[in-house]
């Protein structure tokens, strides 16, 4: 196969050729079944043993504890935006940390379910680009939980350290930097992800959530987002997203194969992650033409968000990209310039042939 494109989008995001390669295999007939993933009654045996093997493999990769619960839900994490306040706030008071756009519109949906309090906020006059000091904090201490977002993938701020200062129940909005590296579970009530962005097709999203929170849901609340009966049914209260569990699994399986400086699994990746960014940021750092105006301390090593000084170059570099292989480039509408998502499939390889472009791009101009 000829090498593919280098592909930067921030969601839905590159795979692995790896795992493309083996679900196109698999693509007519499972393991023998004679059947497409995609036919199987996902109450059969033949599904039954791809999501008990999701869950154990993404267990083993998190080091999630028995007394959490591994959910298979759908709706994305805009919809987990208004399933955590239905589930977790006992329609009273929740607070937010809001550090980019998501945990922005995060506080906003939870408004319609109960009182919020922003214990932080980051916005200033240029957008967003730092984590308040933890010190500097005003959480209620009656709130049910703290939210936070773990990456915010629009203005690549990213949280280098669980930020578990107070007593209340943390929330994560962990979308763009799951499986990134190692996460501590244990120091969260609830995290959430949807998969598009570092897991695989959009249309799953991932809970991971402590026992002690399930069954707390407000009576409105829809069953199908009711985290205690999607738990007690193991994902199955409804038809889950079979195909998106499929391929999640195989991501899984993969991930578990990565190994980097004798290191494997999530910790290879981690430190692939660490240098690809590194690598981006330097490159973006030593030039006169490219700025990322995030604080160093939590600059995000899955978005990279960046400007060209001179705006008026914004579409040569686009198109130059395009014609090197670099796709998706572009930033997000709300911030505008480019931005380089660089999620766990993307190789060192396709960091470096970025950064010669840039370098390359920035002499010509
Ligand atoms: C992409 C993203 C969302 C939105 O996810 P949907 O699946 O479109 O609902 C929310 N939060 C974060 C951090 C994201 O990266």
């Amino acid at each position: 196969m000829p090498q593919r494109p280098y592909n930067f989008s921030a969601g839905p995001a590159a795979m692995p050729d790896e795992v493309l390669l083996q679900a196109a295999a698999e693509m007519l007939d499972w393991h023998g079944s004679g059947m497409s993933v995609m036919e199987m009654s996902h109450r059969g045996p033949q599904f039954g043993q791809i999501l008990a093997q999701a869950e154990a493999d993404l267990r083993e990769l998190l080091a999630v504890p028995a007394d959490y619960h591994v959910l298979f839900m759908q709706g994305g994490a805009l919809a987990e935006n208004a399933i955590v306040p239905l589930n977790l706030s006992h329609g009273a008071k929740a607070d937010y940390v809001v550090t980019g756009s998501w945990s922005q519109k995060s506080q906003l949906e939870a408004r319609k379910f109960c009182d919020v309090h922003l214990a932080a906020s980051a916005r200033d006059a240029t957008g967003y680009g730092s984590i308040p000091p933890l010190n500097m904090w005003k959480p209620r201490r009656d709130a049910q939980y703290l939210h936070y977002c773990a990456n915010e993938t629009i203005d690549g701020v990213e949280f280098h350290f669980v930020p578990a200062q107070c007593d209340l129940p943390l929330v994560a909005d962990m979308s763009s930097t799951i499986l990134s590296r190692s996460v501590d579970v244990t120091a969260h009530a609830c995290i959430y992800a949807g998969a598009q962005k570092n897991i695989g097709p959009a249309g799953l999203t991932l809970v991971i959530i402590h026992r002690d929170m399930l069954n707390h849901a407000l009576p409105s609340c829809p069953s199908a987002f009711n985290y205690g009966v999607v738990a007690q049914n193991g994902s199955m209260y409804n038809t889950p997203p079979t195909y998106a569990i499929y391929m999640a699994g195989l991501v899984f399986q993969w991930i578990k194969r990565q190994t980097e400086d004798g290191l494997q699994g999530i910790l290879a990746l981690a430190a692939r992650n660490r240098k690809k960014a590194d690598l981006l940021y330097t490159c973006i750092d030593s030039s006169a033409l490219y700025i990322n105006r995030v604080a160093h301390d939590c600059r995000s090593r899955m978005n990279v968000p960046f400007f060209l000084r001179d705006e008026t170059l914004n579409d040569a570099f686009l198109q130059g990209a395009q014609q090197r292989q670099l796709l998706q480039l572009k930033g997000h509408k709300s911030v505008g310039g480019m931005r380089a998502s660089i999620y766990n499939a993307m190789p060192c390889a396709g960091v470096e042939a970025l950064v010669d472009y840039m370098r390359e791009f920035e002499r010509l101009h």
